[in-house]
């Protein structure tokens, strides 16, 4: 086979490998970034969380104040009962203080409930930080992981850019240029088989004159309408005949 025809489907070997490296490298950060959102979520809900106890405690403290006021009340009211004249007078008073103790006591149930409420809510704050702590970890995990993982791809990629140095050292410059060019325009490929008559990049045919000379592989040779390099692939009938003899 011709030796640019050799290296230059070695570059494009190299060339598919970095690639395929470069979009596993790209692809990482977003991986990561969405196990990042879910543990802000978390820490998100644990945040509205507090501020939902934090208010539930405000409305405990009021509670509280009004019993203080309505106790006070109270003991105001019982002091008027000793002064009272007459016996409408007394009635009176005494249904105000029972009003007060109705209200004292609808509070202080008020009270209670959100007690409990604040009871129930730390059991619940217990679980989502847990889950936080979970996802904390679960993330600390998988970044090691990609870190690690990155590390090795990276190295390999060195590996096939060293290839491809080597490669493009030893290629005719004028052919780079021209592989180049076609990567750029082509999709990253540049060097595809030629099947049975047909591109197997563009999957349009060839004349047969043409398709004979990449198969003798003793020329560089480009196909006329996607431009790719092309070498030869062995057609249905070769492959057959070859599984026979093998
Ligand atoms: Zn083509």
């Amino acid at each position: 086979m011709d030796a640019n025809l050799e290296l230059l489907i070695r570059l494009q070997e190299a060339d598919d490998e970095i690639n395929r490296i470069e979009s596993l490298v790209h692809s990482i950060p977003e991986e990561l970034s969405q196990h990042g959102a879910a543990l802000a979520a978390a820490k998100d809900k644990l945040a509205q969380f507090h501020k939902s106890v934090e208010d539930a405690k405000k409305e405990r403290l009021m509670k509280e104040k009004d019993v203080e006021t309505k106790n006070a009340g109270i003991a105001k009211a019982k002091l008027k009962l000793n002064e009272v004249k007459t016996n409408q007078e007394y009635n009176a008073a005494l249904a105000e203080i029972d009003n007060m103790k109705k209200s004292v006591s609808d509070l202080e149930t008020d009270q209670l409930e959100i007690m409990e409420r604040l009871d129930s809510a730390k059991s619940e704050e217990g679980k989502l930080k847990e889950l936080i702590q979970k996802e904390e970890a679960e993330f600390a995990k998988l970044k090691a992981e990609k870190d690690a993982y990155m590390e090795k791809i990276r190295a390999e990629a060195g590996v096939f850019r060293a290839k491809r140095d080597e490669i493009t050292q030893k290629l005719d410059p004028v052919m780079l240029g021209y592989y180049d060019r076609i990567m750029k325009a082509r999709d990253n490929k540049a060097v595809t088989g030629l099947k049975n008559g047909f591109c197997l990049a563009c999957f349009q045919s060839v004349l047969p004159q043409l398709a004979l000379e990449v198969r003798l592989g003793s020329a560089v040779h480009n196909c006329p309408h996607c431009q790719r390099f092309l070498y030869h692939v062995h057609d249905d009938a070769e492959s057959a005949s070859h599984k026979k003899a093998g």
